[in-house]
């Protein structure tokens, strides 16, 4: 019986687990809060009967990344390797998957895993699951295997469930940051139905703004965007917004009063949510998807009076982000990216910090 040694429990127990190879890949990591990015060589578990290995081609470059990279919002664990918008091929599968086969392409999100029993699971809502999905990095892993490692990597394995499909029709480097930027602006737009007519305003124009104004536009909606740079106006436009409303004047403020059906709020510096609850019309929504530092102060009468809702929203579950994707797709909607070198990536930090990308880098991984 040497030498063979067959797993009874048909999953992959954590005995048999142990006499299962890992595998090494490239990455590149933090080792602590205040180190740059470096190469490091991590240990991915070999694919499980329900799994997808993935050999990724590009990997976009989220603002998320740089924050945990730096401990920023604490409970970061060393070293991480960042990373959730990942685009690539199927190099391999686990005898159980049904999805996939090698040399599809595919891609991964911001989650990898959730509990998959809760309500908000059931109802592909695995964002927000009760028992805490799981995230691409910086994650703990279901089983108790250990820390997740996000796609700033050359391969990863991922239950077939958190793996999407994704068009050949599109560029693959626009296509990767639809799975944190591209969704998170989809699905507020998507819950509250804008549709054509609305006046729907897009405040910020970053990585998140540049989608919202892409994909509002798409669903026909009238677009506005605000800012306080009066330079992005020219670039607003060319992405497709109607109009420009320049936060810094006074006049163009004031006459926004009780304008908007609905404003998306992509901002993540401290600012003043009541300026733009102003602009909303009677119902009118306003969402926030970017989350400042400090809490924001908010007299309950400027909801109040005109019956107006604050709200949040969270990238996307499953079910979502792959309606995201094909609608994207037949649309032709991608990122405007600039695609950079991973030896790059810690200058691309300290760009990005600056806004001085339009609107995202994305690590092309051949050079890793
Ligand atoms: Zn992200
Ligand atoms: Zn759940």
């Amino acid at each position: 019986m040497k030498n063979t040694f067959f797993c009874t429990h048909r999953i992959f127990c954590d005995i048999c687990f142990l006499k299962i190879k890992k595998m090494s890949t490239k990455a590149y990591a933090a080792k602590a809060a205040t180190s740059p990015l470096e190469p490091w060589t991590l240990e991915r578990r070999a694919p499980k009967p329900h799994d997808v290995q993935i050999e990724i081609l590009f990997c976009g470059v989220c603002h998320s990344d740089l924050h945990t990279a730096r401990n920023e919002w604490g409970g970061t664990i060393y070293p991480v390797v960042p990373g959730h918008e990942i685009v690539g091929r199927v190099t391999n599968v686990g005898d159980q998957v049904k999805k996939y086969k090698k040399g599809d392409l595919a891609a991964v999100g911001c989650l990898v895993d959730s509990c998959r029993e809760c309500n908000n699971c059931k109802e592909g809502l695995e964002q927000y699951c009760e028992n805490g999905m799981v995230g691409t990095y910086n994650g703990q892993e279901r089983d108790g295997s250990g820390v997740t490692y996000g796609g700033y990597s050359k391969q990863i394995v991922v239950h077939e469930d958190f793996v999407l499909k994704i068009s050949d029709k599109l560029p693959l480097e626009g296509v990767a940051p639809l799975l944190c930027a591209g969704i998170t602006t989809y699905s507020p737009l998507k819950h509250w139905n804008i549709k054509k007519g609305d006046k729907v305003g897009i405040l910020g124009l970053g990585g998140l703004g540049h989608m919202g104004v892409k994909l509002a536009v798409s669903f026909g909606a009238e677009v506005t965007m605000i800012s306080h740079t009066p330079a992005k106006e020219k670039d607003a436009k060319r992405l497709g917004a109607h109009k420009f409303l320049l936060s810094s004047d006074e006049e163009q403020v004031k006459s926004a009063a009780n304008y908007f059906d609905f404003i998306l709020d992509t901002v993540s510096a401290p600012h003043d949510y009541n300026m733009y609850l102003n602009m909303l019309k009677t119902n009118g929504v306003m969402t926030c998807v970017g989350a400042p530092p400090t809490p924001a102060q908010i007299p309950a009468f400027n909801l109040i009076m005109k019956r107006r809702s604050l709200a949040g929203s969270l990238i996307g579950g499953i079910p979502e982000t792959q309606e995201m994707l094909d609608y994207c797709a037949e649309h032709n909607i991608v990122s405007d990216v600039e695609v950079i070198d991973i030896k790059d990536i810690n200058e691309s930090y300290e760009r990005m910090l600056k806004g001085d990308v339009r609107y995202r880098f994305v690590i092309d991984m051949a050079t890793l």
